[in-house]
């Protein structure tokens, strides 16, 4: 059976937006020539000719695709008057890889292919410039002898070194064209030693074991590592195409450069034209941070028109895409040439600005504006950043390539900053520049520090697209991997040493400096706004206190989704009451203590609806075991063993103290033994110690999470909770009072049947009506349960007879549906079942959408059969998680509810959730 398919377009033809098909490079060069913009011409060899040729057992290109390429090369011999393997003219080209997700600088770039001996001559003929030519060469052999014959660069290292001595010189760039001359020679020779054949003549076999090479490097290790980490899959893109463009210089002189552009600020998003450039150089100079560029401003005084083509070309690429472009050009003598496009990768400061810039500047919809921002990458404007009353002095100073600040110990290459990453030290990776090959170190450090390149260079790029800290070329900072060291003037940074390093400013640091977390920009207060426009889901907070609810407020909270009152109980001076309140023999005795934690409730509760006012704040009262506020056995157990001792002690002085009397009873003088204490205060230090001890044995349980706690403790000591409901209401009656609307929402915890809920209700009905009566204020509020336990999720129907809202527990909740402790199953087993894919996620920190998510939408449904209208939410971690979130949305919960730092995040995780419903209807706008 022959194929039929076409496995070859040529820019002028391929599908602009078929990039599964083109490759993302390909597909945007073929978009690029067909609106008129100046790019060399040149063809795209599909993804699926990629796909076949690497399935073919004999490492054969599919049939057909060699002719087809001659084909074409005949086409762009036409269109640019110049022969390829011409001995005048000569046609070179680039053999570029480019797969349907951006995988920057992972795969293999060949340039100035179709250079040999004869090909040489015509190149300096035409050009005028035999250094340019031997440049040229030398740089062919070397990329094409590294990716498609696998010659390590050391080998040409070497020689290049070798040459570069005996001609005294230090900078590439005072080479001249002997020498580069006879690089190219020792290059040739390196190639006919490593791999024991010359170097390929003939353009055409060059061109063929090329894109070869290219679609090998679909499967190369750092490809592949790449894919893994970002989680690529086949769906997103299979294979590689192959780019073959006509080649053009930026290095034949000072009327040529070359410079990558981004149409708009990458870090701050701000509306202007960011890029860097070098005149007289080949693009990869540029990306390899082998020179320091220039800033694009520059250009503007040193080539005014073609800067003005430069503006030109930046805003012809914004109003066709409709977002933010990076670019590849180069200028050859004068004429500007676009490269390469693609959608810009930008921190999250710069995504949101421009989200919002461009909705108001028509090149985008809000809906568009709040989908190309993940909701997880909000947590980069969380990231700390120094704090700006510190008084650290900079050891050194770089390019500010990737905002935030990172602590954390100085290693010298990859490998390493991979193992200790992995042990959970804090590492900076410090190199002289980073590689693709480094990719591993990136990973696992918390930010990068290069000593050369530009803001553009690969360590840039890359740690930008990570969101991770990054100074790059800070170039008073020499590193010596060897030694693993870096000397900065006088001072020394050993591995190990811990630096500071902010990617804001570019500054370095010795030692660790202090951090401050970031806050919202006006940009971001927009976006989220417009992301409650559509969400459906309300997002609401967790919090405790009234500084947590102030801030909860602040990121937008929609109200309190949990407030957890025993955790108002761990300060210092609170403890002691909390203690007398578990002590107490018996009823009286606990209503006294009780009557001390009343007030101090109260107002805790007066504050917390004050500030979230007039939001719902839903209080849960008492969950956790009450052994909890006591000290443990074994604590009190030593503590007793001393008392005794001191009794002893204590006893022993005393009868000293009266032999003595006795002794000197005729004397005149004696000498004096201090009586230590009374011994009755010893005693009844003993005394109560032992009560506390009795108490505690008495309360020790088995297994407590499954014991005596939440609404079982309410139930038999019920004055408890009646103490805890009237601090809510008193505390809303004073609100009330004050003229201020409060929501209280009065929620148990626990529950496993409705006849705790009628106990807890009695409670509140009784509560209510003493408390309007007192203030003389109608009460408004509401009752309801979480759903914890397997039991009351089956009861719901049954549970909302008496809850008018309920609220999921997803940790306790996850810990009942797989019978797993948390603790026990994340130290001991689940890691272990993560990686033999027993489990694919952490059910604990990824919702179990199959099992626990059943129940939930099982409780979900029998609920609202009872009560319709029922509110119901989640107030686990996993309230703040996107995916959960939008599992969440699909079962038509009413909110749900996370720490305050992860409500902007769940509030655009929520629209998310919304918009891609829609989209599955589709409805297109908003
Ligand atoms: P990458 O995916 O690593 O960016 P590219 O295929 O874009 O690889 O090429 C690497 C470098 O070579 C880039 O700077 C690019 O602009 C430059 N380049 C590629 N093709 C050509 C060409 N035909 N003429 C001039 N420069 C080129
Ligand atoms: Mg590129
Ligand atoms: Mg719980």
């Amino acid at each position: 059976m022959t194929d039929t398919r076409k496995f070859i377009y040529a820019f002028e033809d391929g599908d602009g937006k078929n990039k599964m098909l083109l490759g993302g490079k390909g597909a945007n060069l073929c978009e690029m020539t067909q609106i008129g913009l100046n790019v060399p011409p040149g063809f795209v060899i599909t993804t699926e000719a990629c796909l076949t040729y690497l399935a073919d057992p004999n490492d054969e290109l599919p049939p057909g695709v060699m002719d087809e390429v001659r084909e074409q090369m005949r086409n762009l011999e036409q269109k640019t008057g110049k022969a390829f393997g011409g001995a005048s003219n000569p046609l070179l080209v680039s053999v570029r890889s480019g797969s349907a997700m951006s995988m920057p600088g992972m795969m293999d770039t060949i340039l100035n292919l179709g250079l040999n001996i004869d090909t040489l001559k015509g190149l300096i003929a035409e050009s005028g410039n035999d250094r340019f030519a031997y440049d040229a060469f030398r740089r062919f052999i070397q990329l094409f002898g590294k990716v498609a014959l696998g010659v390590k660069d050391e080998a040409f290292d070497e020689e290049f070194d070798a040459v570069k001595d005996k001609a005294g010189v230090t900078a590439d760039v005072n080479l001249s064209a002997r020498d580069l001359r006879e690089i190219s020679d020792r290059f040739l020779e390196v190639i006919e030693r490593e791999t024991g054949h010359p170097f390929p003549e003939d353009p055409m076999e060059q061109l063929e074991i090329a894109i070869k090479a290219v679609f090998n490097s679909w499967s190369g290790k750092r490809a592949v590592d790449y894919r893994r980490q970002f989680n690529i899959t086949p769906a997103m893109a299979n294979g590689t195409a192959v780019n073959v463009v006509t080649m053009v210089f930026g290095n034949l002189g000072d009327d040529s450069a070359t410079g990558v552009g981004f149409t708009r600020y990458p870090d701050t998003g701000e509306n202007r034209m960011f890029g860097e450039y070098l005149t007289n150089a080949q693009g990869e100079d540029v990306v390899a941070g082998i020179r320091t560029p220039k800033s694009i401003d520059a250009m503007h005084d040193e080539m005014p028109d073609l800067y003005r083509e430069l503006q030109e070309l930046r805003s012809r690429l914004e109003t066709h895409y409709k977002e933010v472009q990076d670019f590849e050009f180069t200028i050859e003598k004068g004429r500007l040439y676009c490269l390469q496009t693609r959608n810009g990768k930008m921190n999250t400061t710069a995504l949101v600005r421009t989200s919002v810039e461009m909705v108001r500047e028509g090149l985008m919809d809000k809906r568009q504006a709040l989908l190309r921002i993940h909701p997880d990458m909000l947590e980069q404007l969380l990231f700390p950043r120094l704090d700006p009353g510190a008084k650290a002095k900079p050891l050194a100073k770089g390019l500010p390539a990737s905002p935030g600040a990172a602590v954390g110990r100085a290693v010298f290459d990859a490998d390493r900053a991979e193992q200790m990453g992995r042990t959970g030290e804090r590492v900076i990776l410090v190199r002289e520049e980073t590689k693709p090959e480094d990719i591993h170190g990136f990973f696992a450090s918390q930010g990068i520090l290069t000593s050369r390149g530009g803001k553009t260079s690969h360590a840039a790029v890359v740690a930008r697209g990570m969101g991770k800290p990054c100074v790059a070329g800070a170039e008073g900072i020499v590193v010596d991997v060897h030694m693993r060291k870096a000397f900065i003037g006088d001072a020394t940074i050993s591995e190990g040493d811990i630096l500071t390093i902010d990617g804001t400013s570019g500054n370095v640091y010795l030692g660790a400096v202090p951090m401050k977390a970031a806050d919202f920009s006006g940009e971001l207060e927009t976006l989220l706004a417009w992301a409650d426009e559509v969400a459906r889901l309300k997002v609401m907070a967790n919090a405790d206190t009234p500084d947590d609810a102030a801030r909860a407020v602040k990121f937008g909270a929609q109200g309190i989704g949990l407030c957890r009152t025993e955790r108002m109980f761990n300060s210092q001076e609170r403890l002691p009451v909390v203690v007398e309140m578990i002590l107490a023999e018996d009823a009286p005795a606990r209503q006294a203590a009780l009557d001390k934690l009343l007030p101090i409730q109260r107002s805790d509760f007066k504050g917390m609806l004050k500030a979230m006012a007039p939001r719902p704040v839903t209080v849960r009262l008492l969950d956790p075991p009450i052994h909890e506020f006591l000290p443990t056995e074994q604590q009190l157990v030593d503590e007793l063993d001393q008392l005794e001792h001191l009794r002893d002690t204590v006893l022993g002085m005393n009868v000293l103290s009266d032999t003595i009397e006795f002794m000197y009873r005729t004397a005149d003088t004696h000498p004096q033994v201090t009586h230590l204490a009374d011994p009755r205060l010893v005693d009844e230090a003993i005394e109560r110690k032992r009560t506390m001890l009795q108490k505690v044995r008495a309360l020790s349980e088995v297994n407590p999470m499954l014991g005596h706690r939440g609404v079982r403790l309410g139930i038999t000591f019920p004055e408890i909770y009646a103490m805890q409901i009237r601090a809510v209401l008193e505390a809303a009656a004073e609100c009330i009072k004050d003229g201020i609307e409060v929501h209280p929402e009065i929620m148990v915890p626990q529950v496993c049947t409705v006849q705790e809920l009628c106990r807890v209700k009695q409670i509140v009905d009784s509560v209510k009506k003493a408390v309007e009566s007192y203030y003389g204020v109608e009460l408004n509020f509401k009752f309801g349960s979480m759903l914890e336990v397997v039991r009351a999720c089956m009861r719901a129907e049954s549970l909302a007879h008496e809850a008018e809202f309920f609220s999921f527990g997803t940790n306790d909740l996850t810990q009942a549906a797989f019978s797993f402790s948390r603790e026990d199953a994340e130290n001991k087993f689940l890691p272990m079942y993560n990686e033999k894919d027993i489990l694919k996620d952490n059910p604990f920190e990824v919702l179990d959408v199959k099992g626990v998510g059943k129940l939930m939408s099982l409780a979900v449904d029998f609920g609202r059969r009872t009560r319709p209208d029922m509110k119901v939410g989640i107030c686990g971690e996993h309230g703040g998680h996107p995916a959960s979130i939008r599992f969440c949305h699909s079962i038509g919960l009413t909110y749900v509810s996370c720490s305050g730092p992860r409500v902007p995040i769940a509030r655009l995780a929520a629209a998310h959730a919304a918009l891609d419903e829609t989209k599955r209807a589709g409805i297109q706008s908003m």
